[in-house]
């Protein structure tokens, strides 16, 4: 469960019910739990030296006991068509991870990593080229938030689980993650500012599902028979279609959430009037969204796509009563956008 660095507790993935055990377990007073838990969550400290209403001797006793994790910046790549970032950030064993920080309307969204790399093998997707490594632990995902707040001086507004990792093949560490971020005595985020975005792992829809969190749930679509989307995604082996949008029906009855579809599109692949008949009558009765998206370059793969075939795709579904928009590129100039992330680096 809780992951020790050097024997020592991470104490950044605790969720604030584990801290307080801790702490009791230290022959300390419940209340300390509280008083660490806002250091750590809402002031935000790296140090114990820094949590200055305790005595330097419990202080030592913590540090002694657990580690406070961070990420260190590798890199840092600003875009220059738009105000979108990227931070290549180091994990504490040397691995690699990416996450985003992009400008909307309505304020800042960051894209966050869940996996070191991924097993899923989409054959359009940068981030399961080099494989996959290990999970992040829930201090890792949660570090991304802190230290892209903490170097850009901006207040992060709603966060994606769409960085580089299946979010639902690391359900315990993201689940936990969700339950740190939106502790209402500490960092307190409201889960309806989250989404998560999954591939169709569907046993895992159902779980997060009857957790009812709130957040918006994603689903990578991609293609509408299974025939193609095995082609494209192998995870489609496991879980079919008709698996996932059963689970995706469940999601929206148990949550009232509408469900968003990913759809990236690719000219010749998955493109055709045919196919948006077929999403239609996939997504028939379903309160649910697609996102179009023109597949991103990446450099390994041959699959292109614009934004006019985009529209072109999103104008027969609307005609067919689906509620399709195209979802606009950030990041492009810096390998930023959907499916381009990628862990740079290998231990
Ligand atoms: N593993 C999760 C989270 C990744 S989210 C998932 O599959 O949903 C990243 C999103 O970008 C997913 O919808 C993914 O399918 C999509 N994507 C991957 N490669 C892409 C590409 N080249 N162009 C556009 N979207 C892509």
């Amino acid at each position: 469960m809780t992951e020790k660095n050097n024997e020592k507790i991470d104490i950044l993935s605790l969720s604030f019910e584990e801290l307080e055990e801790e702490i009791l377990l230290l022959g300390e007073k419940k209340f300390r739990a509280k008083q660490i838990w806002q250091w750590l969550h809402v002031k935000r400290v790296r140090n114990f030296d820094k949590m200055s209403n305790l005595s330097a001797q419990f202080r030592d006793k913590l540090s002694n006991v657990f580690c406070i994790k961070s990420l260190i910046i590798s890199k840092r790549l600003a875009s220059n068509i738009d105000n979108t970032v990227k931070y290549l950030y180091e994990l504490s064993d040397g691995n690699h991870i990416e996450t985003v920080l992009m400008e909307y309307n309505h304020g800042y969204s960051l894209c966050v990593s869940t996996q070191v790399g991924c097993k899923m093998g989409c054959q359009f997707c940068a981030s399961t080229i080099a494989g996959f490594k290990r999970n992040l632990e829930p201090s890792e995902i949660l570090l991304q938030l802190y230290e892209t707040e903490r170097d850009s001086d901006i207040k992060v507004s709603s966060i994606v689980l769409m960085g580089i990792g299946e979010p639902l093949d690391n359900f315990e560490n993201v689940t936990r993650f969700l339950e740190i971020l939106s502790d209402k005595g500490g960092n307190n985020m409201s889960l309806r500012h989250v989404s998560l975005s999954t591939c169709g792992i569907v046993p895992k829809i159902y779980e997060l599902a009857d957790k009812n969190y709130g957040l918006t749930l994603s689903v990578s679509l991609h293609a509408t028979n299974d025939v193609k989307r095995s082609e494209i995604m192998p995870v489609n082996n496991k879980y079919n279609i008709n698996e996932l949008i059963a689970a995706c029906r469940y999601y929206l009855n148990k949550t009232g959430r509408r469900i968003s579809f990913e759809y990236a599109l690719i000219d010749g692949v998955n493109d055709s009037r045919e196919q948006a008949e077929q999403l239609s009558r996939l997504l028939r009765g379903m309160q649910s969204h697609v996102n179009i998206i023109p597949v991103n370059k990446i450099k390994e793969r041959e699959f292109t796509s614009d934004r006019k075939s985009a529209v072109r795709f999103r104008d027969m579904l609307i005609k067919l009563g689906v509620n399709a928009t195209v979802r606009r590129t950030l990041g492009l100039d810096i390998d930023a956008a959907c499916g381009q992330l990628r862990r740079e680096y290998e231990i």
